[in-house]
């Protein structure tokens, strides 16, 4: 196999300013290349037309155009959401979900890690295993593979008229496969392009990043400086459920993660999303709602938090049960778990997460490696 070239996502300023000055370009072309690397959407190095055609071959020959090559693409029944399975250049599959809300926004969940290593009972991902992390360069094209998308198909499908207005990707949540803070460089420095202004200028606010709760990280993304939201996946109220569904529990229990979100919302003064995926028999009990209500109001901050209620996604080809067999709570179940977090003075919603029917549900996303080694072999060309 011969050697892969390095996708342009994935080289830092100062070489590609070394490789520029070696071939006499002037300094500017470096943020004009970077400019049209994050905002157009050809297909390749050859749509960029406000280039010489001398440098945009150079470029061709020096750099991949993209980390992320398309390898299937599935639209939900009511062709809203979109899930892509993007090849990377080792053979290895992540996927990465669109879903546009009726053409006012459109927000893209990314995948951090090939396969994932925190292992959570109920989770597709988890199942997996970790894989490898990704590079900034092939967390940032799961974007610009979005972008192209929606700017390249306006119009069609019966889509409404509005979604001209906004063709561009605006809400970017860190959801998909794989821990974001157990790839903290890489993902920093994909937020870091994702809100520059001069590149994709998504504003932070729009950036949500979702952790299992690995403590040291979640206060290193506080001192980040960045009005970026958190999401904690919590799960549970107590230790021995938590640490039965989540083995991150056994590092940091609930206590520890409560008291780093308290410590995020301290210091950031932005609001925190407590995820509690309900699992029917394990964590959606009355008291477990009441248990947790409190210890959410316990330091006086109740309405910094909101607690976003999942009903476990099912694997495909199975209605009722998720990953692991776990199976949904009734709609009764659900409400009255919301209602018993209200008398606390804590907010929180019951959430049908979409495109289920394409499993790009919460926690539905999973590979199957097999495939994945079999494009290996071809790649090693035989
Ligand atoms: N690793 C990160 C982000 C990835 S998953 C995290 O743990 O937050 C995004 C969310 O989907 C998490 O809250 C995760 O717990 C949840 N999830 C995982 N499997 C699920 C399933 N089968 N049904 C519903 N939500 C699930």
């Amino acid at each position: 196999m011969g050697e892969v070239l390095p996708a342009i996502t994935d080289v830092r300023d100062e070489e590609l300013a070394r490789w520029l000055a070696e071939r006499g370009q002037p300094p500017y072309r470096l943020k004009q290349i970077r400019h049209s690397v994050a905002r157009s959407v050809a297909s390749d190095w050859s749509g960029l037309t406000d280039l010489p055609i001398a440098l945009r071959s150079a470029l061709a020959s020096a750099f991949r155009w993209s980390s992320v090559e398309v390898e299937r693409e599935v639209a939900s029944a009511d062709g809203e959401t979109r899930k892509a399975l993007l090849r990377l250049h080792d053979g290895h599959h992540i996927e990465s979900v669109l879903m546009p809300h009726h053409g006012a926004r459109n927000s893209v969940c990314l995948s951090t890690q090939a396969g994932c290593p925190m292992a959570c009972a109920f989770c597709a991902t988890g199942e997996m295993g970790w894989i490898r992390d990704l590079s900034v360069g092939e967390i940032v094209d799961q974007v610009r593979h979005w972008q192209r998308e929606l700017r390249n198909d306006g119009g069609g499908r019966g889509q409404s008229p509005l979604r001209k207005a906004s063709d561009r990707v605006s809400h970017v949540v860190y959801m998909g496969m794989g821990e974001p803070l157990r790839n903290y460089g890489p993902v920093m420095a994909s937020v870091r392009m994702l809100t520059d202004p001069a590149l994709f200028a998504i504003s932070p606010r729009r950036i949500t990043i979702s952790t299992c709760g690995i403590v040291p990280k979640m206060d290193a993304l506080a001192a980040e400086g960045l009005p970026v939201n958190l999401a904690v996946s919590l799960h549970a109220a107590d230790d021995r459920t938590r640490a039965a569904i989540m083995p991150v529990n056994r590092k940091w229990g609930v206590t520890e993660v409560l008291d780093a979100s308290a410590r995020y919302v301290e210091r950031t003064k932005r609001r925190l999303t407590f995820e509690y995926v309900l699992l029917a028999g394990v964590n959606d009990s009355p008291a477990e709602a009441d248990l947790l209500g409190k210890r959410i109001a316990s330091g006086g901050r109740q309405g910094m938090y909101h607690v976003n209620l999942i009903p476990v996604n099912p694997i495909q080809g199975r209605v009722d049960a998720g990953p692991g067999g776990f199976e949904r709570p009734s709609p009764e179940r659900m409400e009255r778990f919301a209602r018993a977090l209200e008398a606390h003075g804590v907010a929180a919603t019951v959430r049908i997460s979409k495109g289920q029917d394409i499993a790009a549900g919460c926690g539905q996303l999973k590979v199957k490696e097999g495939r994945a080694s079999e494009a290996e072999g071809r790649a090693d060309g035989h």
